[in-house]
Order: structure tokens, then C-alpha cells, then sequence
């Protein structure tokens, strides 16, 4: 895999295009763009922790679904040029501030310049990389990043090929996703954690249950305890869609989760002998959908 953007190929879309020239899938072109960077609260426990997740939002998205919640930048590409050494600067500035964690949101559209920053950030760094992604991923990208990646933090969105199809162009997803997955564990293999609780290195599986898709739901945690050891990794069963970008003809999406719902995916995560995370059924709150206004990005650090 050549990783260029010449003729893109960095994400299973393997578009091809130039993106010096113009744009793939992703919506974005060569030049590294993020929005945001903040010390995040509302991840999960083992990722916020006290003092919050030093977390770089990056604008594009390989994955684009219809009911984004990061709607301003997944599908409209919001956000400022950067240079990779400002990057780099920003993991620092981030671990100065106390982040638990640097966390890469959305990465995978600048994994060459990602790369170049973490080449000169990763040895000053003492806290984990934590690379957040929407689990449509290659397998070479992810190889790509061993050494200077401690956590993934992939979610696996979809089972079936329809619906996947349906909400996010891409029919291969669950096919990608899980060789993703098993490439991650294979990588940076079982979850290790701090005194305090907070993770070092492993692998924490996220999962987001839509209106309508809790059969699915159930239907991506049986592959993915089919496809590694549900021991090695946590689970991140998340409740908190809200439908304010679902588009109108999506009849589904445009409700949020009922309890039955989120209530009987949790069963099956237990049955399955899942560890990890639930979140408190009322959190399908815009709280937990940072604004994005560029700080962090084009200057020093917020005060927070
Ligand atoms: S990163 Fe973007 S341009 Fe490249 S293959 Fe993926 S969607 Fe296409």
C-alpha cells in the first residue's frame, strides 16, 4: 500500500484521485485539517479519566454516515490547515495540559502527515496514542502506525452489508472493519491499564446503537466475539444517538433510541461475556457533540 495521496488508497474506498487535485470520498483534500483540539471529558472512563483526553478532531470522514453526529466536519469539511509540525506541537501542548491520552479523531484521510507528526512527537510523548476511527479501515493502514499507536479506539458500526450500504456508501464495512480489528489486536494485544484505570494500550471497541437496529446491534457484537477474544478488548455500548442530521426520507433515524432498545443489546453484551463501558441512557445529549470553532488548532491551547 502506497501511502500517498497522489493517488488515494488509504481507506477501502481506494479512490484513487489526486488529492492535491481535488477530493476522494472523505470530502477533503492533502493538506492535514483539523478543528479542534480540547482536553475531552465525555469519553470513556479509562479514556478521560480526571483531567480529559487530549483530543485532535480532523476534518473529512472515509465513512460519511447519513446521521453524523460531527456532521460540520465529517460532510462539510470544516476546519483550518495545518502543518504536520503543528500537529505535533499540539500533542505536546495537550500532554502539557494534562490530557490522560493524545487522541486522533477521525485520522485515517492525513495518515501521511499524521505519521510525520507523530515521528517527532511520539518521543517526547509519556501518554498512549489513541487513534478513534470509525472502523473502516485498511489493514495495511494499520500496520502502518504500529510503534506509535497504544489504543485503538475503532467503532464497528454496521453488520449488514444493506445497511452499511444504506447509511454510509460502503457494503464492505463489517468485511473491513473486523480485518481492521483483528489487525489492532494483533498489534497492540490485550488491554493494559494504569494504577488509576486508565488504559496504556489495548483495544476498546465501540459501538453505537441506532433506532431501528438493535437486531444488527446484536449482530455485530456475535461477529466480533467470533472474531477475537472478547477478553482482550473492552466494549463501548453507546446510547447516545440523537437525530438532528438524520435525513428526512430515513424514517428510522429520525426517532431517538428507546430503552427496550439499548436495553436488550446490553443483555446480549453480557451474554456474550463483554467488559467495558454502558452509557447512562440519558446521555443522548448534544454535550457530548463538541462545538467545533478551531480552538486549539491555529493558536495555543484553550484555557478550559
Ligand atoms: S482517504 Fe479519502 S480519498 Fe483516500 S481512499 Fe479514502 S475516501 Fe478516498
Amino acid at each position: 500500500m502506497e501511502l500517498n495521496m497522489q493517488q488515494c488508497e488509504l481507506c477501502p474506498r481506494k479512490c484513487k484521485v489526486d488529492r492535491y487535485m481535488g477530493r476522494g470520498f472523505c470530502g477533503v483534500g492533502a493538506t492535514l485539517t483539523a478543528a479542534r483540539a480540547m482536553l475531552h471529558h465525555w469519553e470513556e472512563p479509562s479514556i478521560s479519566g480526571t483531567r480529559g483526553s487530549g483530543a485532535i478532531f480532523f476534518s473529512g470522514c472515509p465513512l460519511r454516515c447519513v446521521f453524523c453526529q460531527n456532521h460540520a466536519l465529517s460532510h462539510e469539511g470544516y476546519g483550518a490547515e495545518i502543518a504536520p509540525e503543528r500537529l505535533a506541537d499540539l500533542m505536546l501542548e495537550l500532554q502539557d495540559k494534562g490530557a490522560h491520552n493524545v487522541n486522533l479523531v477521525s485520522p485515517t484521510q492525513y495518515l501521511p502527515p499524521i505519521l510525520r507528526a507523530l515521528e517527532i512527537a511520539k518521543p517526547h510523548l509519556t501518554i498512549p496514542v489513541v487513534y478513534n476511527t470509525g472502523g473502516y479501515e485498511r489493514v495495511e493502514a494499520i500496520r502502518a502506525l504500529e510503534g506509535y499507536v497504544d489504543v485503538y479506539l475503532p467503532d464497528i458500526k454496521y453488520y449488514s452489508s444493506e445497511l452499511s450500504a444504506r447509511y454510509a456508501a460502503a457494503p464492505d464495512y463489517f468485511e473491513r472493519a473486523i480485518e481492521a480489528l483483528c489487525a489492532m489486536v494483533e498489534q497492540v494485544g490485550p488491554c493494559v491499564f494504569d494504577g488509576d484505570g486508565m488504559i496504556r494500550r489495548g483495544v476498546i471497541v465501540r459501538h453505537l446503537v441506532l433506532p431501528g437496529c438493535r437486531r444488527d446491534s446484536m449482530d455485530v457484537l456475535r461477529g466480533v466475539a467470533d472474531a477475537v477474544d472478547v477478553s482482550h478488548v473492552k466494549l463501548s455500548l453507546m446510547s447516545q444517538y440523537t437525530p438532528d442530521f438524520a435525513p428526512e426520507s430515513e424514517k428510522n433515524l429520525r426517532r431517538r433510541l428507546t430503552t427496550f432498545e439499548y436495553q436488550s443489546v446490553l443483555s446480549c453484551a453480557a451474554r456474550l461475556g463483554y467488559d467495558g463501558y454502558r452509557q447512562e441512557f440519558t446521555s443522548s445529549d448534544k454535550k457530548y457533540t463538541p462545538d467545533f470553532h478551531l480552538q486549539g488548532i491555529t493558536g495555543g491551547m484553550e484555557e478550559l
